[in-house]
């Protein structure tokens, strides 16, 4: 005999990215197509939902809301709870939300879904070619919100009041764009314009005008979804070249969007993984590799082998991109290194002098967010610039904070992070903390940070380098009552950030590998091994150290550091055939002179001063316009298919020294037998892979440890990043890389909040 039907009641709890984002159509929809009754409703925690009906049917319901929920959504946790069946009838969505404090989730912004890309398409439809079409499943977030709870009321859509079909669909539950917050439509909605400068309003359709003009190689800024940007016809040589002379940037590569993948895989190789990433709604900028003779003005990317790609995210991108039937570059809008417009009036008036007119609409944007910039690395992504489409997506912590936290970042591309309960929440690519706009920029960032997750910082981490604009920030706000401000050493906030990147708490051999980091021992850091944990780092190894000639100066010509190398690798005997010596004859004297008098010349144990140094030695760049920019282009010749390797021994000082200088050594004897550079390239990267693996094998039979945690901004590159993980694992390691942030200093933030709640709870 069959056993009678049971019915059952359960309380659902849902927890993560789960307002904002469709959630409840999504729950009714489901409950409904079951046959269930109970209710979904969004509170201060995330999304309630009780559901009742057949027992069976009650757990294939919990079953398939665990499988997935709607695309945006991001669950971190679904508790369950058995009720008492009480016989309702109906699914309802019941809208009130409750209050308290706050917990729900502000989402990140997200590219256009293929529903809304449909209409855009569809001339029967009311949406068609509408540049502002969204729903709960794609469309502007975090750059329109200015308060929670996420209602319009608090988002710059509060000035568009709904027209009766909008309102319509927002109000109904079974409708795709039930609360979604941003809808509208063309008559009810942002509408675009094109102006000049004097924001005198041009004649005609304003994409059409604005593409006709594009095509004619004129620079035009667009107003996108976290700012400004400039775009120009990218395969026009004038196009480019005028927007490179009037944006006053040398050499930084622009980023390109194209249409589509197939456009992509016209101008670049597009493997599976990077297609993936790409097309993600999240659309970073992806880098990859340039295919020979690809139709882009050599001024996109001087001296670059590589491309950065990005498919269209908003449907004005998708409109423009059509439209013009052509990829753009899309950069910045900004002059130099100021932080990227948002203003209309202020967009005319700074970006005057680069942009022949100017594409805007009436949405102000709220939060400037840059587009994010990835590599793929392993089958997945890896963040070099973690913005716009990311933030605020909160990392969750292995352990809850027991205090707020807020962790004040470094000094270049800064990135700050507020951390609460399980939640870090990583801001936006804030830029280099060098001018007033940005410091600016940071301040009010941090301040809207607070207010939208309701935090009130009572521990700040900051570096301990004293002159870090954000070192001096958190030194204001220790005046607050009951703040602790706790020091990070900046290579152990790099290891604490790849541990908290990957949910990890234990001790680790730490390998942090960057430009510049303050030490605890008065030189400069940046080739480090780190015995270290979330709340402690001991160094227990590091590259040998050298000068830095002139400090400052050192970096942006990094044939200094070529000279420094040489001279403690031969001293009066470097091979005068070096064409480095030859090229930078007038002043090799006077530049070691300088370093053998300490002045202005600090001994650093810099890994990235090393890569400078070989790229220089190679003839690859004796000074460099933007930072890493020596090493980037080193990475891009070495032969992938070269395994030789130069071997940099250790020696015991009380810890390990490597001594890098040998590295050198192998690349001046190649370089004098007449190898080939990307050979020597490739032996060098290589090598660098060699000595990881070997340290870390040294530091396991030391300790014990059988894990390795690679992160600083050298291990943005990928060749090296490959040949030191395969060797790390040979080596019967288990290996840690980033890749939810950045391994560079925009993950720095993430790393202090880490150890301070480490050490602090
Ligand atoms: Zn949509
Ligand atoms: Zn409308
Ligand atoms: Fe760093």
């Amino acid at each position: 005999m069959l056993p009678e039907r049971t019915r059952s009641r359960v309380r659902l709890r849902v927890e993560g990215v789960v307002q904002g984002v469709g959630f409840r159509p999504f729950v009714h929809g489901l409950a409904t197509r079951l046959g269930l009754a109970g209710s979904v409703r969004n509170d201060v925690r995330g999304v309630l939902i009780e559901v009742e009906g057949d027992a069976e049917v009650v757990a294939a319901f919990v079953a398939q809301l665990r499988s997935g929920g709607p695309p945006m959504a991001v669950v971190e946790r679904i508790t369950t709870e058995a009720l008492e069946p009480f016989g309702d009838e109906t699914f309802v969505i019941d809208a009130s939300d409750g209050v308290g404090p706050r917990a729900a989730l502000v989402s990140p912004d997200t590219a256009t879904c293929p529903d809304c890309l449909q209409e855009l398409a569809d001339p029967d439809d009311r949406r068609f070619g509408y540049p502002f079409v969204n729903c709960t499943n794609c469309g502007p977030r975090f750059t329109i919100v200015a308060d929670v709870p996420y209602d319009r009321v608090n988002t710059t859509m509060a000035r568009f009041v709904m027209c009766d079909k909008c309102r319509h669909e927002y109000r109904d539950p079974a409708d795709r764009r039930f609360h979604a917050e941003p809808v509208c439509c063309p008559s009810c909605g942002p509408a675009l314009r094109l102006v000049d400068a004097s924001g005198t309003v041009l004649c005609g359709e304003p994409l059409h005008v604005a593409a006709g003009l594009l095509r004619g190689d004129a620079v035009v800024a667009v107003k996108g979804l976290g700012g400004y940007h400039l775009a120009a016809l990218a395969s026009s040589d004038d196009a480019v070249g005028a927007l490179r002379a009037r944006k006053h940037r040398e050499e930084k590569p622009f980023a390109v969007m194209v249409g589509d993948l197939d456009a992509a895989r016209r101008l670049c190789a597009v493997d599976d993984e990077a297609a993936r990433v790409l097309a993600s709604p999240r659309r970073p900028i992806v880098l990859l590799a340039r295919r020979p003779g690809a139709p882009v003005a050599p001024a996109v990317a001087p001296g670059n082998r590589a491309l950065g790609l990005m498919l269209p995210y908003t449907p004005l991108h998708h409109l423009l991109l059509a439209a013009v039937d052509a990829p753009l570059v899309l950069t910045s809008g900004n002059v130099s290194d100021e932080p990227i417009v948002t203003d209309d009036g202020d967009a005319r008036a700074r970006l005057r002098w680069i942009a022949d007119a100017f594409l805007v609409h009436d949405r102000p944007i709220h939060i400037r967010a840059d587009d994010s910039v990835a590599r793929v690395f392993g089958g997945r992504e890896m963040l070099l610039r973690r913005s716009r489409g990311y933030a605020p997506e909160p990392v969750v912590l292995a352990h809850p904070v027991a205090r707020h936290v807020l962790g004040c970042g470094a000094e270049l591309k800064n990135t700050f992070c507020v951390a609460k309960g399980p939640h870090a929440f990583v801001s936006q690519h804030m830029g280099d903390l060098e001018n007033y706009e940005t410091l600016q920029a940071y301040t009010d960032g941090i301040a809207h940070f607070c207010r939208l997750f309701d935090v009130r910082p009572e521990v700040v981490a900051h570096d301990l380098h004293p002159e870090y604009l954000s070192t001096k920030y958190a030194s204001t706000r220790a005046d607050l009552d009951g703040v602790e401000l706790v020091g990070v050493q900046h290579h152990h906030a790099h290891i604490a950030s790849c541990l908290a990147d990957n949910g990890v708490d234990q001790p680790v051999i730490g390998i942090a590998f960057d430009g510049l980091g303050y030490g605890t021992d008065g030189t400069i850091w940046g080739g480090e091994v780190l015995l270290a944990d979330l709340r402690d780092a001991e160094r227990i190894g590091h590259l040998a150290t050298v000068a830095m000639p002139g400090g400052t100066a050192a970096i942006r010509e990094p044939w200094r550091m070529a000279a420094a190398y040489l001279d403690g690798v031969y001293g009066d005997a470097v091979p005068s055939s070096l064409d480095v010596k030859t090229r930078n004859l007038g002043q090799w004297r006077d530049v070691l002179a300088v370093a053998a008098s300490g002045i202005n010349s600090p001994l650093t144990s810099s890994a990235g001063r090393l890569f400078d140094a070989v790229a220089a030695l190679l003839g690859v760049r004796d000074t460099v316009s933007y930072e890493g920019q020596a090493a980037i282009e080193l990475e891009q010749h070495a032969d992938p298919n070269e395994p030789g390797a130069y071997d940099a021994p250790t020696h015991d000082d009380g810890g390990l020294v490597i001594r890098s200088g040998e590295l050198v050594r192998g690349a001046v004897e190649d370089l004098l037998d007449g190898t080939p550079v990307p050979v020597i390239a490739a032996r060098f990267h290589n090598g660098v892979a060699a000595l990881v693996a070997r340290v870390a094998v040294e530091a396991r039979d030391r300790t014990g440890v059988e894990r390795v945690a690679l992160s600083g901004g050298v291990f943005q590159n990928v060749l090296l990043l490959e040949r030191a993980v395969a060797r790390l694992k040979r080596a019967g390691l288990d290996v840690l890389v980033h890749s939810r942030v950045p391994p560079n200093d925009g993950g720095i933030s993430l790393g202090q909040v880490a150890v301070a709640a480490a050490r602090t709870s």
